[in-house]
Order: C-alpha cells, then structure tokens, then sequence
C-alpha cells in the first residue's frame, strides 16, 4: 500500500461570513430557530442534504453563493444578530446557577455527566433511542441553567444504523460512516496543539484514546475515540458502533467511557466532584475515581471507594434486572486482574464489587451492583420507576421495609425549545414571554397560556399537521423512489396519502416487544372502522427502529407496514422510515395525539408524550412511567386504570378494547365537535390545561434543577468534606463503618416496655409512653438511633408503616443503653409498632452505604 499523505481542508469563507463557523460549532443551534433558519436560508436543499449540519454544509456550499451571501447585506445582518445573540447566551451571568447557587458552593463545584449516547441533533448520530434523547437535552438544560457541567461519551465512526425497509416490511440497516471533520466537533489538543491522547491497558496492550469536544452552549461534551492508527485494528473497533459487538465488546467499550472518561478529564485538568453515571454502562468511573485518589493520597481502596461514592450518582433507567450488563467473571479476570491490584485488592474482591453476594462464585460482575456499590446516591426516573427500583435492589437491604431501600426518583423530562416548533416557540413567546424556555419550570410563566386565542393555537396545531402530511409523502416518495419508476401507479398514489385535516395519531418509538406497537391492530375490523369513517376520520403515523438483533421488534414493524397496504386504508396508516431526532420532531409537532401503549411496569419513564404536549398534541396512554404521575382526566387520557396482569394476552385484549373505547367515545368525538369558525373549542380548551399543568413539570429544567439540588450539590459538599485534610474524614469514616459492622451482629433489643401495657385501649389524643433498653455491644448512643416503627395493623395484623419516629437516650443502667419517647395517638383503629436500631453517622448517608438494622 502506497503512503497516504492527508489533509484536511476547510472552506475559505469570506471575511463578513466568517462568523458562521463560530455558529456553526456550538450546538446551540439545535434550539435556536433563528440559527436554523439562518442556515436554511444559505441553501434549504443543500440544507437538507446535509442532515441539517451546517459544519458539513459550509463545507460543501459553493464559494459562489458564498460570495453572494456576503454581499448580502439583510444576510449580514441577520449573521450578526444570530452571532451577537449567541455570545450574549454564552457570556450573561443572568443564570438560574449563578443567581441562586454559585456563592453557595465552592468554585471547584464541577459535575461531569457519563453516558454512552448522547442525542443531541440528527447530524450526531450516535444516539439510539430515549436513553440518549434525554442525555442530550441534560445537557442542553445545563446549559442553559448555566450549571458547571461537563458531558462525557463515546465517539462511534458509524452512526446508529440508518433504518430502510423491503418492499414486504423487513428492516434493513446500514450503518453510515461519521466523518468527524465535517460535524460540529473540534479535535482536543495538549498543551504543545497535539491531539490530546490518554491511554488505557487492555490485556497487557496499551490502547491510546483522543478526544473531541462537541460545545453544547455552555457545556462541553467529550467523546472519546480509539479509532487511532497506533492502535491495533481490534483497538481502533472498540468505538466502532454503539451498543454493537458481543459482551467482550461491550466491556471494552464500557472501559474506555468510564476509566478513559476519568483519565481524559484529568488530561484536562477537569476535577469533578459529582460523577453522574447515567446507567450502569458507566460504573467503572468509580473504580477509576478510587484508583486515581489512592495514587494521589496511598489511601487504601475503602477510604478512596469512600469519597468516590460520596461524590458519585447513579441513575438506572431499566424495570427488570435483565436489562443491566453483567460479565463473566472469566471475561472480568482477563480485563481486570492487573486493575484490581492497582486498586489494592484481590481480583476475587474486585469481582465481589459487582456481585449481590460478593462471595457467591455463580453470580456474575453486574454493572447495576457495581455502580449501587459506589454510588451513594441512586435514583430511579419517575415515581413508579423508583418503586420497581427499591424492589429489584430490596435483596441487598435485608430487614428493611421496601420503601426504605435508598433509591428515589428523579421524573425524566424534555428539552422544550428542542422539541417546540419554530411556529409554537414563536406563540409561547408571544403570549408567555422567552421565560418558558428558560424558566420554563415555574408554573406561573405557564399560567398564561389561557390568554393564547383559541384560534391562534389550532392554527399553529393545523400548519404543523400539514408541515408532517407534506414530510411523510416527501419521505414516502423517496422511499418508494429506491423501488419503483415514477411514473408507477403506486408512486403517484405516494402524492396523495394522509389527510391534512384528519385527526392524526402518532406512534413513535423504539420498536421494543414491551412497547406493543401493534395494540392497536388487535381488532382490525374496529380499527378500519376509525380509519375509514368518512365524516371523523383518523390517520395513524407510525415510525421506530427495531433493535438490529431483535426479530420480535422488527416482525412488529412488518405487521403494521403489511396492514398499512390493504386497500381499503391506504393513505391512512403509515410507516415512517428511519426514526431519529428529525422525524421525531416532526411527528411531535405534528400529531393530535400522542399515544403510548407499554406494558406496565416496563417504561421506566418514557419522554416522547412530554415533546408531543409542548406542540399542543394530547397524550393518550398506559399509567406507566411518566404518565402515572402526570396524568390527569381533564389533561389527556388514560389507557386502563394501571392495573399489571399475570397474562400478557388478556392484557392485550382488556386493553386494545379500552383503547379502542377511549377513541371511538371520546377522543375523536372530541376533535371533530367544532365551532362555526372550525375550531375545536373543547378540544382546545384541554391542550391549554395540558400544557399549563404538565410542561411546567415534565421538561428538563425541572429535572436538571431537581438532580442539582437534591443530588449534585450535597454530593459535591460531602466530597469535599470527605476529601479535605487529606482525607481525614473519609478516614474516620471507614474505621467507624468497620467497627459498627463487626460489632452490630451483637447488638439487641433486650426490653420494650409500654405504658399503657400493650393490648390497652386508648383514645386520640392520648399518650403512649416507650421506653427501650437496649445492648449495643460496644456502641454508642451516638452511633445508632433507635426507632418506633409505627402504623395501622391489618386484617393479618401486618403492620402498614405511616411514621417513623426517633426515640432519644435517656440514660444507662449497667450495660444497657435506655431509650425513651412519648408518642401522641393521633389516628383510631388497631395500631402498633415495632422497635428498631440502625447505625448514625453525620458524614454517611444511611442506610444506602451501611445497609444494617437490627428489629425487637
Ligand atoms: C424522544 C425520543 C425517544 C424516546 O421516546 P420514548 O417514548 O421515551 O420511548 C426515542 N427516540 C427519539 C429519536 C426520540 O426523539
């Protein structure tokens, strides 16, 4: 093979237009639609030819209509406007961070976000579905929050794969190459304007990784790359493809995210004191975290795992345990035996850390454990999410109650200026000023949308259906254009499918089983019915991409585009390929209806309903996720009344039926009952109250404020702490833990005694007076509390806990520590209560990192 000298070559713009290239690069414009239209206007067919990157398009516009635009001067001014207002974001200190939080917090304050796909803009495809969505609108919110963030990924040189499908319905994928140089990405450089590198050992091999940096606003994201001509051609694969390969695979890749994460931000002399880990995928930033303090300080490895986790949050985003990785301990062994001895322990202790029961030779190294394990902050993603969490992680709390196993929930959200329509955006900030795309999570800048004219809404609503009836027949045509001539009856037919004015339903999604596309198909009949009826009818738009290895998904896919070619509803019911970022923003805005069919449990959250509600669509779904909480009958609808049942296909049938009730009674009845003007008056009259209700609380500013202060800044306060004097405190810490674990299996209640004596009636009002004596075998009364456990008593005198209350010390007698508390009755019934100890400490989080109780 002849040597290959290569260049990179950028386009000369002209001096005035030069300030594109700035705009071009900060991914801001993905929620700016000034920026955007900016573009656009340059060569909306050029436009749409690059995916919407302009960084590529600058690349390929001619240098002719390039000298045009710099000629221009309404072109110009809009440059510098465009330009003015991005710096303008980029430096105001008017932040939600800086207003209310800065100078509470220590400057170091810096909270580095791990994830293995970010979706951030369609011209970055290396995203695959929610999990990444909402990593980048975390970003976006942080951003715009002004929050000292930093976003931590992989670079994939192929793109999620791109879906097409045969002519019978089959999902095909192909996988197209990213060229980095032509998207919004700057390579990092050292010091000396070398690409940045940092290395990694995998099997004795070292692997070098360089960064790149895409700027989201405020925040930067690094993505990291191994595809490097020094690696070995198995090393360069490692972030090849996301979520590709076998487990070995996943395992490389997981390394290089959480250990080469860790060591490119210290590259960058990037110090977090929060690590978030966005799923499991990324635990292994904890051990690098410990490594890396125990090369600092000599601590040992439980002083270090102690600060980590001080400093670290988990989210897990899955309802079943299947849904977490886990590796052989074989396969562990290879990768990780020479890593264990730099963190100071036995590789079989290591394998302990990602084991249920570290010692069980069977268990396999789970990243959900590892992550539990270094993590002292857990967090499930909406309320019912956080239940089904505390259940799967109740096997490492023995003895306590389910709802004390420490895991809450932060609810998901959406980025509302990603996903509004420029037409939308344009009213809200008419009617409600710019503050509900910034301030957007206080109810009272919502408050306002009552004041919109109902006409002005269902006209934004109109061209929006309209905008997505002429970009399903575009991508329609072009579908077919691969497979047929032009002048093919079906082609032409192609022109002519969805009605504009049809109430518009829209289903889109990753085609996961759980998911259940097809619910809807259960009853054709039913369904033509509705699709068909010629004075309300309805059209359904449907898009998702199966998972490449899953045929159960991709068999959903073929039913529907199947079904969608019967004569008697073509036009109606349509597929859309290759769902990403574009055609969801399309649908969203689009659609009448959102609707959502999983089955429950299984959506952790969801996000989708919540783009559909800030374009004024209607959400109609299961009480899973998300909409468990949310839902609210003058809002939207609810399929089922969030019942789980032990059989799928009864549950299949019951709620098809419910579904098809819910539309055919109520939904379409209300879209299509108008005023003399057209406008659907009560129809409207609920998109305001849904909007008003639920985008206040369902959008990412909430959720990124709520992680901050409940999560990122005590964590960052207890970091420091534990970190400060050379780890003092960390220390004192591990040695109380140590103490408390070998003495605890002595402690014990020795005597509870009531008065009144237990089984005596008492009245509201009435005091009942405990006393506990107590052995705490060494301990002290500042090392435990001591707790009433109390409640009503059921039918099987099962005690239903309502409140826990603190018993104070009172005194000692010989041995015994005594405790005693005078507790109001304030409820009637049969009621009770238990007596417990669990250990105290002021610098630990209880009981998530010291999981001991001890019951009379
Ligand atoms: C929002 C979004 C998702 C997530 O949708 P869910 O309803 O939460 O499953 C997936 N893919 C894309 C492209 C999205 O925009």
């Amino acid at each position: 093979m002849p040597k290959i000298r290569a260049f990179h070559i950028v386009p000369a713009l002209p001096e005035p237009l030069q300030k594109l290239r700035t705009l071009a690069y900060n991914l801001r414009w993905a929620w700016d639609h000034e920026t955007i239209e900016l573009f656009r206007s340059l060569d909306r067919n050029l436009w749409e030819q690059c995916e919407h990157n302009p960084v590529r398009m600058l690349s390929l516009i001619s240098q002719e209509r390039l000298t045009e635009a710099a000629a221009d001067d309404a072109f110009l001014a809009e440059v510098d406007h465009v330009h003015y207002s991005l710096q303008t974001y980029l430096t105001t200190t008017n932040t939600w961070y800086r207003r209310q939080w800065a100078d509470k917090l220590p400057p170091e304050t810096c909270i580095a976000y791990f994830c293995m796909e970010f979706g951030l803009t369609e011209c970055l495809p290396i995203y695959s579905g929610g999990l990444g969505v909402l990593a980048g609108d975390h970003l976006k919110s942080a951003s715009d929050l002004g929050l000292p963030l930093v976003g931590v990924g992989l670079l994939y040189q192929q793109g999620y794969f791109k879906q097409t499908l045969s002519p019978d319905g089959w999902q095909q994928e192909t996988y197209p190459e990213n060229d980095f140089y032509s998207m919004p990405l700057q390579a990092v450089l050292n010091e000396k304007g070398e690409p940045l590198k940092v290395c990694l050992d995998l099997l004795g091999r070292q692997v070098s990784i360089c960064v790149w940096r895409a700027q989201v606003g405020r925040v930067p994201l690094f993505l990291l790359d191994t595809n490097l001509p020094e690696n070995r051609p198995e090393d360069q694969d490692i972030t090849d493809q996301l979520y590709g390969g076998d487990a070995e695979m996943r395992l490389r890749q997981e390394m290089v995210l959480g250990i080469g994460g860790m060591r490119a931000l210290r590259a960058l002399k990037i110090r977090p004191t929060v690590c978030h880990l966005n799923e499991g995928h990324a635990a292994f930033t904890a051990l690098e975290r410990a490594r890396e303090l125990r090369e600092e300080t000599g601590c040992d490895y439980a002083t270090a795992r102690e600060v980590a986790a001080a400093g670290s949050l988990f989210t897990t985003h899955t309802p079943v345990p299947a849904g977490f990785d886990v590796f052989s301990a074989d396969l562990m062994n290879r990768y990780f035996a020479a890593y264990a001895q730099q963190l100071g322990l036995s590789f079989d202790e290591l394998m302990g850390l990602g084991r249920v029961n570290p010692w069980d030779q069977s268990e396999q190294f789970n990243m959900a454990v590892l992550a539990v394990r270094h993590a002292h902050q857990v967090n499930g993603v909406s309320q019912l999410h956080a239940r089904v969490t505390r259940r799967m992680m109740q096997a490492g709390y023995p003895g306590f109650p389910e709802e004390e196993v420490p895991a809450s929930y932060v609810t998901n959200g959406v980025h509302l200026r990603s996903f509004a329509s420029m037409e939308m955006a344009e009213l809200l900030d008419k009617y409600l000023g710019g503050r509900w795309s910034y301030d957007g999570h206080h109810e009272g800048v919502w408050e306002r949308i009552e004041e919109i004219p109902d006409e002005l809404l269902w006209r934004v609503k109109e061209t929006r259906r309209e905008k997505l009836v002429r970009f399903a027949r575009a991508r329609l045509r072009a579908q077919l254009e691969r497979r047929y001539f032009r002048d093919d009856p079906e082609f032409r037919a192609a022109a002519e499918v969805l009605d504009p004015h049809a109430l518009t339903i829209g289903f889109a999604r990753r085609f996961a089983p759980y998911k259940r596309a097809t619910l809807l198909l259960t009853d054709l009949d039913r369904l033509i019915r509705l699709l068909t009826n010629p004075q309300r009818p309805v059209q359904i738009l449907f898009a998702g991409k199966a998972h490449p290895r899953e045929d159960a998904g991709k068999e959903l896919i073929r039913q529907i585009v199947q079904f969608s070619k019967r004569p008697e509803v073509r036009g109606r019911i349509l597929f859309l390929e290759d769902y990403d970022l574009n055609v969801s923003r399309y649908m969203v805005q689009g659609c009448d209806v959102w609707l959502n069919t999983p089955r429950r449990p299984m959506e952790a959250s969801g996000t989708s309903g919540m783009k559909a509600l800030v374009n004024g669509g209607l959400h109609v779904s299961v009480l899973d996720g998300w909409w468990a909480e949310g839902y609210d009958p003058r809002a939207g609808w609810a399929i089922g009344r969030g019942e789980e049942y032990s059989d799928p296909q009864e549950q299949d049938r019951i709620e098809a039926t419910a579904l098809y009730n819910l539309l055919e009674n109520e939904v379409v009845p209300l879209f299509y009952d108008r005023g003399m003007d057209g406008v659907p008056r009560a129809w409207v009259a609920r998109v305001k109250y849904s909007m008003r209700t639920l985008c206040p609380r369902f959008n990412t500013h909430r959720m990124v404020s709520e992680y901050a202060t409940r999560y990122y800044f005590p964590a960052t306060l207890r970091c420091l702490k534990l970190r400060a004097n050379n780890l003092e405190r960390a220390r004192t810490l591990v040695d109380w833990k140590q103490r408390v674990r070998s003495l605890w299996p002595q402690v014990r209640i020795q005597e509870v005694i009531t008065s009144p004596e237990e089984g005596a009636t008492l009245q509201v009002g009435d005091k009942l007076k405990i006393t506990v004596k107590a052995f705490l075998a060494g301990l002290t009364p500042e090392d435990v509390r001591v707790q009433a456990y109390s409640g009503s008593l059921d039918a099987d005198r099962r005690l239903k806990a309502e409140s826990i209350v603190d018993i104070p010390f009172t005194g000692q007698e010989g041995e015994l520590f005594c405790f005693q508390v005078e507790m109001p009755c304030s409820a009637s019934g049969l009621r009770g209560f238990s007596v417990r100890i669990l250990p105290a400490h002021p610098d630990a989080q209880l009981p998530a990192e010291l999981p001991l109780i001890c019951w009379e």
